[in-house]
């Protein structure tokens, strides 16, 4: 057996093990046997052997030589590895960082006139780049309440052309009532764009929720080493053409290196999505139990809006969730952030380390408020030995509740 063999009925633990491991990029023509990874194709310029040659290259060019900003056998790897793990899906391009699969994304989906109906709870660059370039062009974004679900039929127009979810929210998680958006979506001819980072497709395959575009920033659970930024975009059959062209038409590939990386990153998801999976419970219903917690924010507790539809939806959680400090301000906050051993300081996340952030959702909300009072902490919770992490959090407590 050559490797790369795939079957539909393989579970996806099985199939994160074959992905994008197609004989013709692990092998040499003509020579049996190879390499167990797609090595790293490093080219701008491709060679053709005729002048014919280079004319047949002009028509389908997927995973197809023509020329570096439309791959190598690398980046074809990693894209099908990404699609074949996302049923229901036709094909995925890769992007520099998860900003811009979501920018270019929505540029190639919006035109002068268009509205776009974004989640309240969005990354926060999402929003910025709605406000600050989609706003200049023409294009409105009507923000809506994460927890709308079917009520979004009342804020749809018939200038509105895309419903971009991402759930759970960032920064406060909640989690939004999928398919009633998509339901409403669907039978008024509307494309759904979701990013998906949180779960990923091993936890939510969003497509076969009726997504019509999956966006992952790859940066994290994917690459999952902290030492890569890439994006993907994920679509079925009826969007894919639309995907593909509008990321040509915008120039967007990532290095080739970094496809590698990802490749690599990809092949431990399942082990290492479990791992993040129960340190993260376990540290979320430890800190549920602590007194000087106010309210644990991660979708797999009752205590998160939108706990109901994660359960009904999802198959299992991820590592990212926050808590709030009961009767702390901003400077007890910084004092327990700055208290941990363990957990490192620093945006991003999805990588083996743990970290923890403050985080002010009050900011980056506009159809909803953050009302909470209370300082907010958003942790994530690396491979580390759990008790340790806990041990960590206690004497961080223990330092904030000493008075001076
Ligand atoms: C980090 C992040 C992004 C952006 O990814 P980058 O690779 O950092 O550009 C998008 N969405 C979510 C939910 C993220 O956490």
């Amino acid at each position: 057996m050559s490797g790369g063999d795939r079957d539909a009925s393989d579970r996806p633990e099985t199939r994160l093990a074959q992905v994008g491991r197609r004989r013709e990029w692990t092998s040499i023509p003509g020579q049996p046997g190879g390499v167990v990874n797609p090595p790293a194709w490093r080219a701008s310029t491709i060679l053709y052997d005729d002048v014919a040659h280079l004319r047949s290259a002009r028509g389908n060019m997927h995973e197809r030589w023509f020329y570096g900003r439309k791959g190598t056998p690398t980046h074809w790897a990693l894209a099908d590895a990404l699609t074949e793990l996302e049923p229901g899906a036709e094909g995925t391009m890769l992007y520099p960082s998860g900003v811009a699969a979501i920018t270019t994304v929505l540029m190639g989906l919006l035109k002068p006139g268009d509205a776009l109906l974004m989640v309240d709870s969005a990354y926060d660059p999402t929003r910025s780049f709605c406000d600050k370039m989609l706003k200049p062009l023409g294009i409105e974004t009507v923000y809506y309440d994460p927890l709308i679900g079917g009520g979004i039929e009342t804020l749809v127009s018939e200038r509105t052309r895309v419903i971009f979810l991402e759930s759970p929210g960032s920064l406060t998680f909640e989690v939004q009532d999928i398919p009633a958006i998509v339901a409403v979506a669907k039978a008024r001819g509307i494309v759904t764009v979701m990013d998906n980072t949180w779960a990923t497709p091993l936890l939510f395959p969003a497509l076969s929720h009726g997504v019509d575009v999956s966006i992952l920033a790859c940066t994290k659970y994917v690459v999952g080493h902290s030492d890569v930024m890439l994006g993907s975009a994920t679509a079925n059959a009826a969007l894919w053409p639309r995907i593909q062209s509008g990321a040509w038409m915008f120039g967007q590939i990532c290095g080739p290196d970094d496809a590698w990386l990802a490749l690599r990153g990809l092949r431990t998801l399942g082990v290492r999505m479990k791992q993040h999976q129960e340190g993260a419970l376990a540290v979320a219903r430890w800190l549920a139990e602590h007194p000087r917690v106010g309210t644990v924010l991660h979708p797999a507790l009752p205590s998160c809006p939108g706990h109901a539809e994660w359960a009904r939806d999802f198959g299992g959680s991820s590592g990212l969730f926050g808590f709030t400090l009961a009767e702390a301000d901003d400077a007890a906050r910084a004092k327990f952030i700055d208290a941990l051993r363990l957990f490192g300081i620093g945006y991003s996340w999805g990588g083996y380390e743990s970290l923890a952030l403050p985080v002010d959702p009050h900011y980056c909300r506009s159809a909803t408020k953050w009302n909470a009072a209370d300082p907010l902490i958003r942790l994530h919770i690396g491979l580390e030995n759990t008790d340790d992490l806990i041990a960590d959090l206690a004497q961080a407590f223990d330092v904030i509740a000493q008075r001076l």
